[in-house]
């Protein structure tokens, strides 16, 4: 999976009463904006902002509508980004602030990577532990599991976290796996999903349409 490179221009903040300029009633703040990249997520679709060759300032993820981080301060909610605007952008530029201003710490990436857990043997369970356990949840996760067998995908360590949330999937037909979108696998208005599956377009879409009942 790539990396994104993303980096801040050096912003100039000039601040005072323009009539008093020269007159000593100015301050001039200089801020240089950390360089920073979002890696690649882990299994949890937590996604590290990265400072330098390998610190992580922390860790993004969305749950529903919210984007959280989790910094060595611990976890804060972000809330929603603005329209347009990616939820890692937001949060990596959030972190890069947070740490520039001294706020928050950073952690070697080996470190973070160790401490991640790791991919379940065998089923996962019916529901994200963060899903509340009533019918209308199980229900949903029943479908979406039925969806993914249908189409080949696995989860590799959590149940269904809901339709518009980071599941982390692996591809049964290739080696990719990374965060997707129930409501992306699932179709619409009674058409299959999109043959290319994911990034890289996976073994191709005439394969795909093959194997896959749905599609024929
Ligand atoms: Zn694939």
């Amino acid at each position: 999976m790539s990396t994104q490179l993303l980096e801040r221009p050096t912003a100039i903040t000039v601040s005072g009463d323009q009539s008093t300029a020269g007159l000593g009633g100015n301050t001039i703040t200089v801020e240089t904006a950390t360089p920073y990249r979002v890696g690649a997520p882990d299994i949890q679709c937590r996604y590290p902002v990265i400072v330098g060759e390998d610190q992580v300032i922390g860790r993004a993820y969305r749950w529903h509508r919210d984007w959280f981080v989790i910094t060595t301060k611990g976890e804060h909610n972000l809330r929603r980004p603005p329209k347009g605007t990616p939820g890692t952008d937001m949060a990596a530029a959030h972190l890069a602030e947070e740490y520039a201003a001294g706020r928050i710490g950073a952690v070697p990436l080996d470190q973070v990577l160790a401490e991640a857990p790791t991919p379940l043997c065998g089923p996962v369970p019916l529901l994200h532990p963060r899903m509340p356990i009533n019918d209308r949840n199980i229900e949903s996760a029943q479908t979406a599991f039925a969806g993914l067998a249908a189409h080949h995908w696995r989860a590799v360590l959590t149940g269904f976290p809901g339709s518009d949330n980071h599941w982390f999937l692996s591809c049964e037909l290739c080696p990719w796996e990374g965060p997707k979108f129930w409501s992306h696998l699932r179709g619409r208005n009674g058409e299959p999903p999109s043959a290319r599956r994911h990034k890289g377009g996976c073994i191709g879409e005439d394969k795909v349409r093959r194997l896959i009942p749905a599609y024929q």
